[in-house]
């Protein structure tokens, strides 16, 4: 286990789901979770407004810039990103608690905070999703309709960016089909 877990009896583990904006992969997640109750899905802190029916405290934590540059200066996040103009980060005491209690915990993120989780956990084990086309994951993100065109614009180009590396992550899964890609990710999870 990573050195963060070294005074576990017995650590659960560190599962990194990653894969560009409008993927599928919070869709995938979800139903992840419903199927199996037992993970434990760690709820990251932003600075991006809530999106229509996100509630704080379950999609994200919802925080001023301010409010997240005093915690990273806390050494409060397991690892923290700047993404389409917004930080994103892993609070770190309930994921380190929750492996140490032997649960299997999730991380879905972007890009470089996936690299800083390798990084700092090199037992993790990282899953990277894959668009069937990246014509296809452009009609997503378009056809998602809550973000500006400034937003949909950088997110586009951050997608490409995050495809081109994909390889780096153990297991590569393409949500080509729904129902498909989350046997795989079941199949990798639980054997
Ligand atoms: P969205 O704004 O669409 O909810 O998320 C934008 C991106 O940020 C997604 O790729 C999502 O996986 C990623 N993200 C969400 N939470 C975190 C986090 O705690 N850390 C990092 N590095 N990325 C995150």
């Amino acid at each position: 286990s990573g050195a963060n877990t070294k005074e576990c009896p017995s650590p659960g583990k560190l599962i990194v789901l990653t894969g560009p904006s409008g993927v599928g992969k919070g869709t995938l997640l979800r139903s992840l979770l419903q199927r199996h109750p037992e993970l434990y899905y760690s709820v990251s802190a932003t600075t991006r407004s809530p999106r229509p029916g996100e509630v704080d405290g379950k999609d994200y934590y919802f925080i001023s810039r301010s409010k997240f540059e005093q915690l990273v200066a806390a050494g409060k996040f397991l690892e923290w990103a700047e993404f389409a103009g917004n930080y994103y980060g892993t609070p770190s005491e309930p994921v380190i608690d929750q492996i140490c209690s032997g649960k299997l915990v999730v991380l879905e993120i972007e890009l470089e905070g996936a690299r800083q989780i390798r990084r700092s956990f090199p037992s993790a084990l990282s899953i990277f999703i894959l668009p069937p086309s990246f014509n296809e994951l452009e009609k997503r993100i378009r056809s998602r309709g809550q973000d500006s065109q400034e937003a949909i614009a950088r997110r586009l180009q951050r997608a490409q960016e995050e495809i081109n590396a994909a390889n780096e992550f153990d297991i590569q899964i393409v949500n080509d089909d729904f129902e498909t890609a989350l046997n795989s990710i079941e199949a990798v999870l639980f054997g």
